[in-house]
């Protein structure tokens, strides 16, 4: 796997200035990643609303390993004891935001968990895709396996993931583009993003996907979805 520092000398005027933002890494996929994110995208795109169903059970996995730890680790609520999901919809600018108040993830487990495929349910999946003769199976496949975080890309070009572990005492931000062999990580250092704790999934929905963010739209996926789902999903919408 190739690792790569990028723009960290770029700019003398950021260098400078001491409050500045520690510049973005640039992380290329694993080789398997890379492979799964042009699967989903290429060949499953007639299921595309499997993303928010993947989206909101990697939310809900990560309320319910912040759930189980607090019993004896309880400190781990501090910053708020609301276990809950909000996603947020601006249909203008095509943008739709899932919001966890869970486990998080350190910037170690951005890379592990967003840039490698550690999953055995996602290898597994490889290999049935790989196995599959059946052309049409393939969104069969999605649903036994689950795809996961990459289907965002089904519907985003671009997709952010702001994130705070409570391991940690910094918030990270991972950026992704969709058919890009590389992701970026970098601190969060804007104080209006910043979370006690959990993640905030921010998708830019491609040009013929943006009708994902209307908000009628989210809630009857969002209703559907809920019912395996034992934590609170709020919905709302940008004002106007
Ligand atoms: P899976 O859910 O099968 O493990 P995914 O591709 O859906 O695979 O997610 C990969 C990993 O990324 C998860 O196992 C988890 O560790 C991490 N992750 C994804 N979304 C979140 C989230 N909202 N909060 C914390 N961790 C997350
Ligand atoms: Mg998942």
């Amino acid at each position: 796997n190739g690792l790569y520092f990028g723009n960290r000398y770029e700019s003398t005027a950021a260098a400078s200035d001491a409050s500045a933002a520690p510049p973005a890494e640039t992380y290329e996929y694993q080789a398997e990643v890379s492979r799964l994110m042009d699967l989903i995208v290429n060949s499953l795109y007639s299921n595309k609303e499997v993303f928010l169903r993947e989206l909101i059970s990697n939310a809900s996995d990560a309320l319910d390993k912040l759930r189980f730890l607090s019993v004896t680790q309880p400190e781990l609520l501090k910053g708020g004891g609301d276990l809950d999901i909000h996603i947020q919809t601006d249909k203008d600018n095509g943008i739709i935001h899932i919001i966890d108040s869970g486990i998080g993830m350190t910037r170690q487990e951005l890379i592990d968990c967003l840039g490698t495929i550690a999953q055995s349910g996602t290898s597994k999946f490889l290999k049935a895709l790989k196995d599959s003769k059946d052309a049409g199976s393939d969104t069969n496949l999605i649903g036994q396996f689950g795809v996961g975080f990459y289907s965002a890309f089904l519907v985003a070009d671009r997709i952010v993931v702001s994130t705070k572990s409570p391991k940690s005492d910094k918030q990270y931000v991972w950026q992704g583009e969709v058919n890009a062999s590389s992701y970026t990580i970098q601190e969060e250092t804007d104080p209006e993003k910043l979370i006690p704790r959990g993640t905030r999934i921010t998708l830019y929905l491609k040009r013929d996907d943006k009708g994902f963010a209307h908000p009628e739209r989210i809630e009857k996926l969002v209703k559907n979805y809920s019912q395996f789902v034992s934590f609170p999903i709020y919905t709302w919408k940008e004002k106007g």
